[in-house]
C-alpha cells in the first residue's frame, strides 16, 4: 500500500501529536497503535528526558507525555549538544512509537525461499523466538563452527550499544562482530585527523563555531544534513566569520556561504595542499605555535627516521636543533627550536619536519592545483592568504567521509593547515569531552573475516576491523571461510551496504538470519527470525558519553512510555538468548560486558552489573555505571544528563596537555610528522596515501568523467531525512517531496542529452553495471561533470507503507576498500546517464 499524504493530511496528522483529531481521519487510523500490548494508565502530564535517535547526532530532548501518550518532543535546554533545539526529524520521533508499520511481536519463518519478502512469517512468543536463535547458535558451537556467526550493527549499535553486542559475540565465541563498519561512515576522516591530533572522530573534535573568524568547509553540509548540532552553532554566528564552502554542488551550506567553490569531486586534497603552499610561501604560519605544540621542529634524517636522545620514563625523547644554543637538544629543553634549515649531526644530514613540509609542498602551487581541481589559481591564492591572515581560522572537522581513496590524506592535510595557523587545540578546533574519554578502537581478532579480508586487500589498518566488505566474499564464496549465520542489529544492509544487490544475494545463501529492528525494513525481509526492538522513547538506557558537544559529560534515556507493542530493549534480547544458551554463557556475558565497558576489575564490576540488572533491568546497569563515575543516578534520570566540564575548561586542559606532550599521538604533540603513517610506510613501503608528512594522492575516479556521457557520482543528505532511520515517517515524507529520487544534473548537460526536469533517467554504474532510476533535476548549481543525488533514505520494503526514496546509490558502489582505513570509497563511482 502506498499512502501519500497531502498537505491537508499533514496538518491533520500534525494535530494528531495531541491525539485530538477526529477518529474518522484515514491518516489518524494509520497512525494510531492498532493493538496496544499494554493498557496505558491515565496520568498527569509529565516531561521525561531522552536522546533523540532519528539521526546519529544524539540531541538531548524532553518528551512530553499526557495520559500515557507522547504528545510532543522538544529540545532539552540543558543539552550541550543541541542547545535546546531540535529539527523536523526530531519532532517526528513520536510517530516512531505509534507507527502501525512497526514490528509488533517476534516473527519466525521456516522457508528460506521466502527471504526477500514479508511472506511466511508467523507470530511467536519471546520464549519461542529465543529458543529458535539459541538452537542454531548451539548447533554451530557443537559443530565447531561458531566463528561462522557474523554480527553487524547499524549506527544505533555503533553509537550506543556496541559494547553489549561485542560482549555477546565474545561470550558465544565469534570474532566477527562490528557495530556499524567505521569504514562505511567516519573512519577514514577520523584516522586522517588522528594522525595529527591523536583523535579525530566527530564525537572527539569540534570546530569552534562560536569564535572562528574564517571557516573552510569541505565534504560537508552542516546546514542541510544533521543540521541542529553544528548548524545551530554555526548558524547563530553567521556574519561573524567568512564562510568558504568547497563542494561540487550548491548545498544548503553553500547557499549561506560568502564563497562557493564548485571543485572537481575527489580533489579537495589538491586544494588544501595548495593552501598549505600559500600559507608557508607567504610566511603566514604561526611559528611559535608550531614550535611549542607540534613536532614541526623534530629532526629527521635523510632516511626518514627521527633523531632521538633515548627514552626517559618510557617516553622517547626527540631531538630538535636549538638556534639559541646552536646544538641539538631534547625538544622540551630547547629555547628556540629551528623550524627550517639543514644540520649535520654525527655525519648525518638532518632537517626539521617543518623544513620537510616546506619542501614537500613547494610543487603544490595554486597553478598546479588549478589543473587538478578546476578552481582558478587566483581564487586559491587569495583564500590561502585570507586564511593565513585571519585568526582563528579553521578547516571544518567534517563528519562522514569514506568517499575516496585519498580520504585519509585529505583530512590529514586539513589538520596540517589548521596547525599552521595555530588552529588545533589552542583555537579553531577543540578536542571535545567525548574525545578525552574515548578509548582507541581495539584490534579485532586475527581470525575475524574483517581482518583477513582487509589484510588481503592491503588495507593498512585492517587490524582495526573497519573493513566489513569482506563478509560478502565470506558468504558468497566461503573466502577466507564460510559465514553462515547473520545477526543484524538495526542495520538495513540490503539498502545501504556497498553493492547492495550483492548483499541481497548473500543474505539468501545464509543458513540463518536474525534481525533485531523496529521496522520491517528491506534487510529484515531476509530474516528467518525477527526480534522486535523497543523504540528509543519506550526504553531506559545505559550511560553514554555526551557526543558532538563542546563539553564533557554523560547522558541517558528515560522511558517516556511503556512499550506499546510486544517489544524489548536490545540488552534484554541479548540476555534472553544467552539465558537459553545456559548459565555459563549468561554469567560469562557480564564479565565480557564489564571488559567492554572498560572496567578496571571486570570480575567485580560483572557481579554488580548482573545483580543490578536482575533487580532493575537496564536501569540497574545505568546505576552501576553512574556509581562507578560518582554520578548521581537521580539527577541523571531527572535531567537526562550531567555536564562535568564546559568548553573553556576543556580548552585549558587540552592546551596544558599539548604543551606537556600528553596528547594521544605517539609523541604526545600535534604531529606534522605522523608516526602512525611512518609505521605504515616502514611495513608496506612508500605510497602517497600514507606519506608521513603530506602528499598528493589521487582518487581513483580522477579524469574518468567526461561531463557528456559519464559523470562523477556524488551524494548528500537532505534536511528532513536521515539514512534509513527515517524510512517510514509519514510527516517527513510530506516535507520531502522534491527530493524524491532526485538527481541534480547540470542544466546545459541535460539540454544536450535532451533531458528535462522531471524526466525519469537511469544512472548506470560503470564499475558494476547496476543501474538505478532517478528523476532529473537540471540546474546550474552543480558542475557539468557531476551528478548529485540525495542519499538513500527510504526503503524498498513491501512491509512499509510510507514509501519515499532518495536514490539508492549504494547499488552503484562496488566492494573496495581504501588502502589505509578500509573505507568503502562510496564516491569513487562513475555513472552513465540514460533516459529511462
Ligand atoms: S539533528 Fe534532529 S534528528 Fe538528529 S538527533 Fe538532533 S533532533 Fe534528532
Amino acid at each position: 500500500m502506498n499512502t501519500p499524504l497531502s498537505r491537508r493530511d499533514f496538518i491533520k496528522a500534525a494535530g494528531l501529536a495531541g491525539l485530538t483529531v477526529a477518529a474518522s481521519s484515514p491518516t489518524l487510523r494509520l497512525l494510531r497503535p492498532s493493538q496496544p500490548q499494554t493498557e496505558l494508565q491515565a496520568e498527569q502530564e509529565k516531561i521525561v528526558p531522552n536522546i533523540c535517535m532519528m539521526c546519529p547526532a544524539a540531541c538531548q530532548i524532553l518528551v512530553r507525555v499526557k495520559d500515557g501518550k507522547i504528545v510532543k518532543i522538544e529540545g532539552n535546554p540543558k543539552g550541550p549538544t543541541n542547545l535546546g533545539k531540535i529539527c523536523a526529524r526530531g519532532q517526528a520521533g513520536l510517530f516512531r512509537v505509534y507507527n502501525p508499520d512497526r514490528l509488533k511481536k517476534p516473527l519466525l519463518r521456516d522457508n528460506p525461499a521466502q527471504r526477500g519478502t514479508f511472506q511466511g512469517f508467523r507470530e511467536a512468543s519471546w520464549d519461542q523466538a529465543f529458543e529458535a536463535v539459541a538452537s542454531q547458535v548451539k548447533k554451530l558451537i557443537s559443530e565447531g563452527r561458531v566463528k561462522e556467526i557474523f554480527m553487524l550493527g547499524g549506527w544505533p549499535t555503533c553509537l550506543y550499544l556496541e559494547p553489549y553486542m561485542k560482549a555477546f559475540a565474545d561470550t558465544i565465541g565469534t570474532p566477527n562482530a562490528i557495530g556499524i563498519p567505521g569504514g562505511a561512515c567516519y573512519f577514514p576522516k577520523a584516522f586522517g585527523w588522528s594522525t595529527a591530533l591523536g583523535v579525530g572522530a566527530h564525537s572527539q573534535i569540534l570546530t569552534d563555531y562560536e569564535n572562528v573568524k574564517y571557516l573552510i568547509v569541505i565534504r560537508r553540509n552542516f546546514f542541510g544534513s544533521l543540521s541542529v548540532v553544528h548548524g545551530t552553532r554555526a548558524g547563530r554566528k553567521l556574519g561573524n566569520y567568512k564562510l568558504v564552502v568547497v563542494d561540487p554542488r550548491f548545498s544548503e551550506t553553500a547557499a549561506k556561504a560568502d564563497v562557493w567553490i564548485p571543485i572537481k569531486p575527489g580533489t579537495d586534497l589538491a586544494f588544501l595542499l595548495a593552501l598549505i603552499h600559500v600559507v608557508i610561501k607567504e610566511g603566514l604560519y604561526d611559528a611559535e605555535f608550531l614550535r611549542k605544540f607540534t613536532n614541526a621542529p623534530m629532526l629527521v634524517a635523510e632516511d626518514g627516521s627521527p633523531l632521538t636522545a633515548g627514552t626517559e620514563g618510557g617516553k622517547t625523547k626527540y631531538l630538535v636543533w636549538d638556534l639559541a644554543q646552536g646544538k641539538p637538544v631534547k625538544h622540551e629543553e630547547a629555547i628556540l627550536p629551528a623550524l627550517e634549515g639543514e644540520y649535520n649531526l654525527d655525519g648525518k644530514k638532518v632537517k626539521p619536519v617543518f623544513q620537510l613540509l616546506k619542501e614537500k609542498v613547494e610543487a603544490y602551487t595554486p597553478e598546479w592545483a588549478e589543473s587538478i581541481t578546476g578552481v582558478p589559481a587566483a581564487t586559491i591564492r587569495s583564500i590561502g592568504i585570507e586564511f593565513g591572515k585571519t585568526r582563528p581560522a579553521a578547516v571544518d572537522t567534517g563528519w562522514h567521509d569514506p568517499k575516496y581513496k585519498n580520504s585519509v590524506m585529505t583530512w590529514r592535510a586539513a589538520a596540517i593547515l589548521n596547525a599552521l595557523v595555530g588552529g588545533l587545540v589552542k583555537d579553531g578546533i577543540l578536542i571535545t569531552g567525548a574525545g578525552s574519554i574515548a578509548t582507541p578502537p581495539p584490534d579485532v581478532s586475527e581470525e575475524s573475516v574483517m581482518r583477513i579480508w582487509g589484510t588481503k586487500q592491503g588495507v593498512a589498518m585492517a587490524s582495526k576491523g573497519f573493513t566489513f566488505q569482506g563478509f560478502l566474499d565470506a558468504i558468497l564464496n566461503g573466502d577466507p571461510y564460510k559465514v553462515s549465520m547473520l545477526f543484524m542489529f538495526s542495520t538495513n544492509i540490503a539498502l545501504t551496504g556497498p553493492d547492495a544487490t550483492k548483499w541481497r544475494e548473500a543474505m539468501k545463501k545464509l543458513e540463518k538470519v536474525v534481525a533485531i529492528d523496529i521496522y520491517p525494513v528491506d534487510a529484515v525481509l531476509y530474516a528467518d527470525i525477527v526480534l522486535p526492538e523497543s523504540t528509543f522513547l519506550e526504553r531506559d538506557d545505559p550511560l553514554y558519553a555526551i557526543a558532538y558537544a563542546p563539553a564533557l559529560g554523560f547522558q541517558t534515556r528515560v522511558a517516556a512510555v511503556q512499550p506499546v507493542y510486544d517489544t524489548k530493549h536490545l540488552v534484554d534480547i541479548i540476555v534472553g538468548i544467552l539465558r537459553k544458551l545456559g548459565d555459563d554463557y549468561y554469567t560469562k556475558f557480564w564479565v565480557n560486558l564489564a571488559k567492554a565497558l572498560g572496567a578496571a576489575d571486570p570480575n567485580a564490576m560483572a557481579a554488580k552489573l548482573k545483580d543490578a540488572y536482575e533487580k532493575n533491568g537496564v536501569r540497574g546497569i545505568r546505576a552501576v555505571q553512574a556509581s562507578a563515575r560518582n554520578l548521581d543516578p537521580a539527577k541523571l534520570e531527572s535531567d537526562g544528563l550531567i555536564v562535568l566540564k564546559d568548553s573553556s575548561t576543556l580548552r585549558k586542559e587540552m592546551i596544558n596537555k599539548a604543551l606537556a606532550g600528553q596528547l594521544l599521538t605517539p609523541t604526545g604533540r600535534i604531529e606534522i610528522f605522523s608516526f602512525a603513517l611512518n609505521n605504515i610506510k616502514a611495513k608496506k613501503g612508500y605510497q602517497p596515501y600514507w606519506d608521513p608528512i603530506v602528499a598528493w594522492a589521487e582518487p581513483e575516479v580522477l579524469g574518468k568523467a567526461d561531463g557528456r556521457q559519464t559523470f562523477y557520482l556524488t551524494y548528500g543528505r537532505v534536511p528532513t531525512m536521515t539514512h534509513t532511520s527515517t524510512a517510514d515517517e509519514p510527516l517527513l515524507s510530506v516535507l520531502t517531496p522534491d527530493y524524491k529520487r532526485m538527481a541534480w544534473i547540470n542544466r546545459k548537460v541535460a539540454e544536450s542529452l535532451g533531458i528535462k526536469k522531471g524526466d525519469k533517467i537511469k544512472l548506470v554504474s560503470i564499475a558494476n553495471g547496476v543501474s538505478v532510476e532517478a528523476v532529473a533535476f537540471p540546474t546550474d548549481l552543480v558542475r557539468e561533470d557531476t551528478i548529485w543525488v540525495s542519499s538513500d533514505f527510504g526503503h524498498t520494503s513491501e512491509a512499509l507503507h510510507y514509501t519515499k526514496f532518495g536514490v539508492p546509490y549504494h547499488f552503484l558502489t562496488s566492494v573496495k576498500a581504501d588502502p589505509v582505513a578500509g573505507g568503502v570509497m562510496s564516491q569513487e563511482v562513475i555513472v552513465k546517464v540514460e533516459k529511462a
